[in-house]
């Protein structure tokens, strides 16, 4: 309904040339039509070319202003246009949003063009994929992650399921990748570092290969000997004692096995930790005539104590610790060596250590004796009675109390095995108990 005004501006024009015409003659009748109407197209061509300027330079302040129709044309302009602007900054904003959403996402995420080359990536990914978002957008992801399973899995087209990539960039660094497709055309590689889910799974693999084996050898050695019992029922009463002896080893050893199995997961499970007052001192005597009773005359067992302070912590668990560490210096130390039991304060810790003159450790194997099943001579610990599991329960029984294992050790001299508790699980000698926890 813009035209009218125009045409009612033109209409005038003639309203007002037609009492000219009698009077001055269709010259000056159409001079006045022409007037009137010249004066409605320059308007029109003036606003008409402001338009067109705005139009090359659309900016919501600059919008032109004007009267009649123009002023309606340029006013719904503006609505228009701020509408526009209104929508576009709210886009904007979702857009931030899924970016910001994007780039803190704890998994890599690439998007990829139809072409595979890279059109967004977030830090995660940069950090997995090595990329580098300034220079390598618009690269194509093949050029870029180079590895024969992903380039077969790209050709391959199957993103059913995920890719796992190992040592990427020669470092230590297992991803699982996967590809998924959206919007018809783009994709999106998704990536996840599984270093450390791997690692475990290895662990656990290990682990359960080892009990396997440890106690496949003790069951064959008792299922032969029951063999031979059931194959000949007359044998001599000298063989039948020894076999039925070594048969007896075996269970024990097997026995002593699953009792460090459930001690190992009882402390892993991590359950609360029973405090007591634990007089050190006397657990200190206890583990002293422990150690005598295990050595049976073939060490010289000593007890040096230059602290009164007792402990804060599960005495069970303590007392299993130390007992360990008596255990394997007994165990690892010759005939005719020594054996030394100590409780002293350095500062505000406490340490118990256990220093024998025995075999020692090579240094190489020192950082891995805490590993379940890990021994420097499998013979030497077998034959000793030991489960290869003592260490890893002494570790853990340490960072239940927060205190530290440490070891030093000489081949061929002897070792220092020791357990630094924090001041704050030191308790003086006044708040103990008469009893010996
Ligand atoms: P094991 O039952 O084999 O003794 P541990 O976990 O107690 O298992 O110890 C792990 C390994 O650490 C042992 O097999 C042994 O090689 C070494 N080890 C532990 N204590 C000593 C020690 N006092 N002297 C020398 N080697 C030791």
């Amino acid at each position: 309904m813009f035209w009218w005004r125009s045409a009612a501006i033109l209409a005038a024009c003639a309203l007002l040339a037609l009492p000219v015409y009698p009077i001055l003659g269709a010259t000056a009748a159409c001079l006045v039509y022409g007037i009137g109407a010249t004066s409605v197209l320059w308007f029109h061509l003036f606003n008409l070319n402001r338009l067109a300027r705005w139009m090359a330079e659309p900016a919501i302040d600059k919008l032109p202003e004007s009267i009649g129709s123009w002023d309606a044309i340029f006013g719904g302009l503006y609505r228009m246009v701020r509408t526009q602007s209104k929508s576009q900054r709210l886009l904007s904003l979702t857009l931030d949003r899924f970016v910001a959403a994007g780039e803190a996402m704890p998994e890599g995420v690439v998007v990829l063009d139809e072409n595979d080359r890279i059109e967004w990536c977030n830090p995660k990914a940069m950090q997995h994929l090595g990329l580098d978002r300034k220079k390598d957008l618009g690269q194509h992801i093949a050029y870029l992650v180079r590895q024969p399973t992903f380039q077969h899995y790209l050709a391959v087209q199957d993103y059913s399921h995920p890719v796992i990539l190992r040592n990427l960039r020669d470092i230590d660094l297992t991803l699982s990748v996967q590809l998924v497709p959206f919007d018809t055309t783009r994709k999106m590689l998704l990536t996840r570092d599984i270093t450390q889910l791997e690692r475990v799974q290895t662990v656990h693999r290990d682990f359960v290969a080892n009990v396997s084996h440890e106690l496949r050898t003790p069951l064959t050695v008792v299922g032969g000997f029951i063999e031979t019992l059931i194959d000949i029922p007359d044998m001599d009463a000298a063989t039948r004692e020894s076999q039925l002896r070594l048969m007896h080893d075996q269970t024990r050893r097997m026995g002593r096995l699953v009792e460090d199995l459930l001690t190992l997961s009882r402390l892993e499970n991590g359950g609360e930790l029973r405090e007591d007052r634990v007089n050190a001192v006397a657990l200190a005597h206890v583990l002293a005539s422990e150690a005598e009773g295990l050595s049976q005359g073939k060490h010289k067992v000593s007890l040096q104590i230059s602290s009164e302070a007792g402990l804060r912590g599960n005495y069970d668990e303590l007392h299993s610790a130390f007992g360990n560490l008596v255990s394997n210096a007994v165990r690892y130390t010759p005939e005719g060596g020594e054996l030394r039991i100590k409780w002293r304060q350095e500062g505000d810790i406490g340490v118990f250590a256990v220093e024998d003159t025995g075999i020692g450790v090579e240094p190489q194997h020192i950082p891995r004796l805490t590993e379940r099943f890990y021994r420097v001579d499998r013979g030497r610990s077998r034959s000793t009675g030991g489960t290869g599991l003592g260490l890893a329960i002494v570790k853990h029984i340490a960072q239940r109390h927060q205190a530290k294992l440490e070891v030093k050790s000489v081949p061929g001299q002897g070792s220092c095995f020791c357990i630094r508790f924090p001041a704050n699980r030191l308790l003086e000698p006044g708040e103990l108990s008469s009893s010996n926890k």
